[in-house]
């Protein structure tokens, strides 16, 4: 990962330009100005998946509910457990899971029980099965098995009264099942965001529009659909805005009726016709316009009214390298969430990798095992701003520090692996 404080020595090779934060400086600026939501509202324990999580859950219950078996096999007295050599007890009976024994057992006999059953008063202990010989009712067990063995205890996962999670978390699939073995039905988590996006740019077109000559397809309002849609925000898709002024301006004041976010692609570079940061300067208040990253410079951060804004730029991996670094963490950070930084590793790579000091860069990368089984990471193939197939192809990103200039295979480097695996 970047520093926030670089001693960067400028050349007359290097890239940097001193209008330019930091990724790690705009990161904290960001978060330095943006308030967390306060709305929080009840929801449906299956709805709650990749919400943020308002409240402390803690248990009503011990989970176990009661003392059980982890196998199947005979509940025993632990003293009747033979030092050496053997001993024969006599069966009295079974329990099984949901269906206890509940007569009672005497010293010198046991009862069969099942996985999750639970064990009769006064045992202690489960041999397994296939450590017994058994004759009729006679249950001949040997010198392997110690008092205790076998047994879950009662509240030996969550014990009554414990804080099981902590408010500030993005519910996994593992948080919801740990809810639902506690028997509660529904969470308080932080409000969905309203999020607004639209893309720039007279060359646009929508799927299922005709492409002249000099026309694309928008892409970017897809890949802003798809990472938006992960974070469980509500989405506000504002189509494809012309490149004036005034359609600019409406676009915004729109978003800003509309949503706490406003994310919009392209048009924040220093072309004749990129309109975003004069408009936001007008009608808003910009408060970055460069970061020293590469690709993503132009980012442009500000307000429009009470609402969040990041203007990405237009190219299609730009738009996703400035999503992740910058309005994934911060949207995470506006819904309550308490850690919202990607996760970096560091790994061989095996790519030779070329860069410029002066920026942060964040080539694509995939992170697989090498050919004696350790984890690696290569390049993509082409690294141009945009060319898309390089982040489908891509599992991770590959993280090289303001001041480094570039790899030789072998060396290590940070990588941010893209998605989780909860
Ligand atoms: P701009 O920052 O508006 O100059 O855009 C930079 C580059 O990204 C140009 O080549 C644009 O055609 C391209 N671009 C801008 N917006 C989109 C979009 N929504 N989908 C695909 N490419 C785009
Ligand atoms: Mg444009």
């Amino acid at each position: 990962m970047s520093k926030d404080t670089i001693n960067t020595v400028t050349s007359c090779c290097d890239d940097f330009d001193p209008e330019s934060l930091f990724p790690d400086q705009a990161r904290a600026r960001i978060q330095d100005l943006l308030k967390p939501v306060t709305g929080t509202e009840s929801c449906p324990l299956r709805d709650s998946l990749n919400r943020v999580l308002s409240e402390d859950i803690v248990s009503g219950i011990d989970v176990p509910s009661g003392t059980n078996s982890a196998m199947d096999g005979y509940a025993v007295h632990a003293a009747d457990l033979p030092e050496s050599g053997t001993r024969t007890l006599k069966l009295v009976g079974t329990s099984f899971a949901g269906k206890p024994y509940n007569g009672p057992v005497n010293r010198s006999e046991c009862v069969r029980i099942m996985t999750g059953a639970l064990l009769p008063d006064g045992t202690d202990t489960v041999v397994i099965q296939e450590r017994v010989e058994r004759e009729g009712d006679d249950i001949r067990i040997g010198a392997d098995t110690r008092a205790g063995d076998n047994v879950r205890n009662a509240g030996e996962d969550i014990a009554r009264g414990e804080t099981v999670l902590h408010k500030g978390i993005c519910l996994t699939a593992a948080d919801l099942g740990l809810i639902a073995s506690l028997g509660i039905p529904s969470v308080q988590v932080t409000r969905r965001l309203r999020v607004a996006f639209f893309s720039t740019g007279d060359e646009l077109r929508s799927i299922g529009e005709p492409l002249e000559d000099g026309a694309i397809y928008d892409s970017n309002r897809y890949t802003l659909y798809g990472m938006l849609q992960r974070l469980n925000v509500e989405i506000i898709d504002l189509g494809v805005v012309r490149d004036t002024v005034a359609a600019t301006e409406q676009a915004f004041h729109e978003a800003a009726d509309a949503a706490d976010v406003i994310i919009t692609s392209g048009g924040v570079s220093v072309g004749e016709a990129d309109y975003i940061k004069d408009v936001l300067q007008d009608i808003g208040k910009v408060d970055f316009w460069k970061v020293a990253m590469k690709p993503g410079r132009p980012l442009t951060f500000g307000t429009v009214g009470d609402a969040w804004f990041f203007g990405l730029p237009g190219n299609p991996v730009s738009v996703m390298v400035t999503f992740y670094q910058f309005v994934q963490p911060a949207l995470r950070y506006l819904m309550g969430q308490h850690e919202c930084e990607p996760v970096t590793v560091s790994v061989p790579c095996l790519s030779s990798l070329k860069k410029r000091p002066g920026r942060v860069e964040y080539q694509r990368g995939v992170l697989a095992r090498d050919d004696s089984g350790r984890m690696a990471v290569r390049k993509t193939g082409a690294q141009g701003s945009g060319i898309l197939t390089s982040m489908s192809r891509a599992n991770c990103f590959i993280v090289l520090s303001i001041d480094s200039e570039g790899a030789a295979p072998g060396d290590v480097v940070d990588v941010q692996p893209f998605y989780g695996i909860v």
